[in-house]
């Protein structure tokens, strides 16, 4: 048995068909026996639309109140998908960042974590529940809602499975695995098997958006192998861990 971190992206989850595909993803991984906790971003377009309300009422709107306002896209989805999971017959909880207690730092729009308090999660996943939790945001210690920076459901995908010591994080996304370009843009791109974080960091810095550079340095930091998947395909995806011999060897 192994503890899994999934982490689906904001087109994963983009309808309720698609979260129900989410669930059925998740329901797959703990019918091979292993345990789920899976992190969610908003619907594809939430987090602009939101962003975009608070702009529309002021351009220079206080960092604290959009923080509170686009930590609600993430909390749309994890209780869809909490109900996605339970509607198919699998126990499931939902988690905003603070109800983890996801601690950051606060520096609104871009805090960092600094602590999670896993003793919860672990109770929770030993009553055979998969958990569901909102990426990018946290709570400081004062109570307050912050968030993680654009694209920060990743940083808390490996923050959890860094907290959690768990196996793998998987992070679902539209495309299947990090390629050696843009495969949207360059159709002869070329799917990597395997790449060390440094390689991964270098990709990212030079434009490859599919994991926010923050969530590949927490991943090297805490040593948790990181593996980048499709939604909507099956395929071994991209495993990023660090250098080994059998790397060397390859
Ligand atoms: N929903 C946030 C964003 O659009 C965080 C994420 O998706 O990772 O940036
Ligand atoms: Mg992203």
């Amino acid at each position: 048995m192994a503890l899994i971190v999934q982490k689906y992206g904001g087109t994963s989850v983009a309808d309720p068909r698609r979260i129900e595909n989410v669930a059925k993803k998740v329901i797959a991984t703990r019918d091979q026996g292993h345990q789920v906790v899976v992190v969610v971003s908003a619907m594809s377009g939430e987090t602009n639309r939101l962003l975009a309300l608070a702009r529309e009422i002021s351009p220079r709107a206080n960092p604290r109140e959009v923080d509170v306002i686009l930590a609600t896209g993430e909390q749309v989805t994890i209780g869809l998908l909490a109900i996605a999971l339970e509607a198919q017959g699998c126990p499931a909880r939902s988690y905003t960042g603070g109800q983890v207690r996801i601690l950051t730092d606060s520096a609104y729009n871009k805090a960092r974590i600094m602590e999670i308090d896993a003793a919860r999660l672990h109770r929770d996943l030993a009553d055979g529940s998969v958990i569901v939790v909102a990426g990018f945001q946290g709570v400081d210690e004062h109570g307050n809602i912050t968030t993680l920076g654009r694209g920060g459901s990743d940083t808390t995908g490996v923050a959890l499975a860094a907290a959690l010591k768990a196996d793998e994080c998987q992070i679902y996304t539209d495309v299947d695995g990090v390629y050696t370009t843009d495969p949207r843009v360059v159709t002869r791109a070329r799917r990597l098997d395997r790449v060390t974080y440094e390689e991964m960091l270098e990709l990212a810095s030079l434009g490859a958006k599919v994991l926010q550079i923050r969530s590949v340095e927490f991943a090297s930091k805490y040593n948790v192998p990181l593996r980048v998947l499709s939604s909507f395909e099956d395929g071994p995806g991209t495993l990023i861990t660090a250098e080994d011999e059998n790397m060397e060897q390859a």
